[in-house]
């Protein structure tokens, strides 16, 4: 059974300089035969009902209208009916009060603000649409209407990014009423604003210094670094992202999504014309066992608490000790990985050094 969903909202009121995810510009009509097509698309292609979270990504789901809102909502309410969590993503510009009280009304109970960074000069640089003042705004509305799971995405190693304007960033988020940030390193992606301007993000040792400084504020201010990436307060970790950490299955719905059922990966198109013709599927892939076995080992080192070593066995009828004997006698015995009341793990500080670790389970 298939108990999460990811859904797409390919829309933008404005391109960010260093994005190349799937979307385009907002333009009313469009909206309206994308609705038509995403009902379409779920009626064939989600069969579970009971959905343990839904996560309405983009683009930037704010960009659409109250009415095109509600008509999405509208769309997902038929599987909302045992949700835990149900998030939507959204720019502090754009989510306005109307909006908040529809998304309420439909049981979203998680918001996550792309807010990327307090300084104006960095988020003019990014061709962000918000300011600061929009973003504290933004969030004493989510809590006025009830809505007080609130996430905070953050960028850093932007280019001339300082590490003052860093931290200044993080010390302004840890204080406001908020209870989870993602942070995200900047990638300068090819067909994007920044690469055809030739910005560079900052060097690997200073990338690094950013990173350890995130973790030094946001851990010092109450936030628990659950994640490589993520930090929570008490018991407000992500269920929907814990879900693809643990490497389960889940929905990918509209333009650009993703999504994996039974051992089958897929892509949906970035096309918007394959798209509207019902042509979901761009790509797809059945992963065999040993691939599933180190996605999941490779996804759910990422979390603190690590992989559950029953759960391994549960899903594969094998003992890790036994697929992955030799990395795994090396890793644990340079303590770079500690099992733990059976879950395997980082050792502190060793998600500095994941990708080495990965390696070892690679040969
Ligand atoms: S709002 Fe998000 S999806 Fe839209 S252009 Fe900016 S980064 Fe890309």
């Amino acid at each position: 059974m298939v108990e999460h969903l990811y859904l797409h909202v390919p829309f933008c009121n404005k391109i960010c300089s260093y994005c190349d995810f799937a979307k385009t510009g907002y333009q009313e009509r469009l909206v309206e035969k994308w609705l038509k097509v995403v009902a379409k698309e779920l009626e064939e292609r989600v069969f579970d009902t009971e959905l343990a979270t839904i996560y309405i990504g983009g683009g930037t789901p704010s960009s659409l209208s109250v009415q095109q809102l509600e008509a999405l909502l509208l769309l997902l309410k038929p599987y909302t009916k045992k949700i835990k969590e149900y998030t939507i993503e959204a720019n502090p510009e754009s989510l306005s009060i109307d909006k908040l009280y529809i998304l309420k009304s439909y049981g979203i109970n998680r918001i996550s603000l792309g807010v990327q960074s307090t300084h104006q000069e960095l988020l003019d640089m990014m061709n962000r649409s918000h300011c600061y003042t929009d973003v504290k705004e933004v969030i004493a509305h989510c809590i006025q209407v009830g809505i007080c799971n609130i996430s905070v995405d953050l960028m850093y190693s932007l280019p001339n990014q300082t590490m003052q304007q860093w931290e200044e960033t993080l010390y302004d988020i840890v204080q406001l009423p908020i209870t989870h940030i993602s942070l995200y390193s900047l990638t300068i992606e090819d067909n994007t604003v920044f690469k055809k301007k030739q910005y560079e993000s900052l060097p690997i040792e200073m990338e690094t210094k950013m990173y350890q400084k995130a973790i030094h504020i946001c851990t010092q201010y109450g936030f628990i670094h659950y994640e490589i990436s993520n930090f929570a307060k008490d018991g407000k970790e992500s269920l929907h992202n814990k879900a693809y950490w643990k490497y389960k299955d889940f929905y990918g719905i509209s333009l650009g999504a993703s999504g994996k059922i039974q051992q089958q990966r897929y892509d949906n198109t970035r096309n918007f014309k394959s798209y509207l013709n019902h042509e979901y599927i761009q790509t797809s892939y059945q992963e065999d066992e040993k691939e599933v076995m180190f996605n999941m080992i490779m996804m759910s080192l990422r979390m603190k608490e690590g992989l559950s070593l029953s759960e391994f066995k549960r899903v594969f009828q094998k003992d890790i000790m036994d697929v992955y004997q030799k990395p795994l006698q090396k890793l644990l015995e340079l303590k770079y990985l500690v099992i733990e009341n059976q879950y395997l793990k980082c050792q502190k500080d060793s998600f500095l050094f994941l990708h080495d670790i990965l390696i070892e389970f690679l040969d």
